[in-house]
């Protein structure tokens, strides 16, 4: 028998990934599923981003670049900083990764010791807690809460800081929850961060995804000191619909970014070379997909938004970015019997074919995460799916 690490065995197999081989079996039976689980856009990578990788390649790029990414891109990135958050930044305090998630992996590995803490607001993304605990750090949850948006307060960020603690996650726009912290409320946490030595781990992937005229703000953008004390994580999966790429960035401090390129100089050596000349075109190229792209997400969050909310026994906070919907349904998992969240859910996909992903996952047991990266019909199909099963079991 094979003995593996101590560090894989305590991994969480992730929910998500358990609900989309549900379904997919269920397809291969024949049954029309429809999946509202995808944490990836919808739409095609544009056709001037796909012909600069592929015009890298025939022009024969195609060795290692340097481990913190080619230097034409990092200046893209920096320029892009520059244009949409008015942030200077030098290329030494630029990293691209292999993609935003490998940024984070490297970047708690550089940062924790054995026993550090981070603070990771709940409902928090899958592999914030897995990360950190696969560098020997602790996680600390903060319960945002229904009433507060699913969004954390000073006060519960004081409370949740220790001698131990050495960063804090912020994800705004959040997976799962799609909501936003405003620039006040950025500067509240900040002041709170500065105060105790904290860094702000800024996991900012859904910046051009926010909605109903809201504007998102970094909070490195807030002051010299915030941006000082702030690590921001990006790429381009999200914004350029790029997810298979695999290329992210992290930008802040000059020795973090140092010790992750020694990292990732012995891990992945560097993101694909070909990827890396795609998102220079992504960064420099024409930007009006973006916005059709928003538009889209826009329009169907607010067809489907309307008709979720209908449903007996479900309440949702109209998320203003990302492209998810976290209802909390416990009220509907009860009037339709079920002992919990988690089985609803699991009903849900058996009996009404939708395949949602359970707030469990997220560290909230009462909701539900939809994608709306679908088309507007299968969504509205699920959503009818969905109320019609509710009805018939309560
Ligand atoms: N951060 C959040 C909050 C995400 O939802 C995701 C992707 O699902 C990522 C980071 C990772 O992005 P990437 O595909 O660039 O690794």
């Amino acid at each position: 028998e094979i003995q593996l690490a101590q560090r894989v065995i305590a991994l969480t197999p992730s929910t998500t990934l358990a609900i989309t081989a549900k379904a997919k079996e269920l397809k291969s039976q024949g049954h029309d599923v429809i999946g509202l689980g995808a944490g990836e856009p919808d739409f095609n990578t544009p056709q001037h981003i796909i012909d600069a990788a592929v015009q890298s390649m025939n022009e024969g790029h195609t060795k290692y670049t340097p481990s913190a990414g080619l230097p034409a891109l990092k200046k893209e990135i920096a320029a892009k900083f520059k244009k949409d958050q008015g942030l200077d930044y030098d290329p030494s305090e630029i990293i691209v990764t292999s993609g935003a998630k490998h940024g984070l992996y490297t970047l708690f590995q550089v940062l924790l010791n054995e026993g550090d803490e981070v603070i990771i607001p709940i409902p928090y993304w899958v592999s914030y807690p897995e990360q950190v605990k696969l560098a020997g750090g602790v996680p600390v949850y903060a319960v945002g809460k229904e009433e507060n948006e699913y969004k954390i307060t000073p006060e519960q960020l004081s409370e949740s800081i220790t001698d131990r603690t050495k960063a804090v996650i912020i994800n705004s726009p959040s997976n799962p929850t799609g909501m936003l912290y405003s620039a006040d409320e950025l500067k509240a946490l900040g002041d709170v961060c500065l105060n105790h030595n904290v860094l702000i781990i800024s996991d900012e992937i859904y910046e051009k995804l926010v909605y109903g005229g809201h504007k998102h703000t970094s909070i490195a953008e807030l002051s010299p000191e915030l941006k000082e004390q702030t690590i921001i994580i990006n790429g381009v999966s999200k914004s350029h619909s790029m997810t298979g790429w695999r290329i992210g960035y992290a930008a802040g401090n000059k020795e973090i970014i140092k010790a992750m390129t020694n990292l990732a100089s012995h891990s992945t050596s560097n993101p694909t070379t070909t990827a890396q000349y795609g998102s220079i075109a992504a960064y420099a190229g024409p930007q009006d997909m973006l916005a059709e792209m928003r538009e889209a997400f826009e329009h169907r969050l607010n067809i489907i938004y309307d008709k979720l909310i209908k449903i007996p026994g479900f309440t949702c906070v109209k998320p203003q970015g990302a492209f998810y919907l976290f209802p909390n349904v416990q009220k509907a998992a009860e009037q339709t019997g079920f002992e919990n969240v988690d089985d609803f859910a699991k009903a849900l996909l058996e009996e009404a074919m939708v395949a949602v992903i359970p707030g469990s996952g997220f560290g909230s047991p009462e909701n539900i995460r939809l994608s709306y990266a679908t088309s507007l019909d299968l969504l509205e199909k699920a959503v009818e799916r969905m109320h019609s099963f509710v009805e018939k079991n309560m």
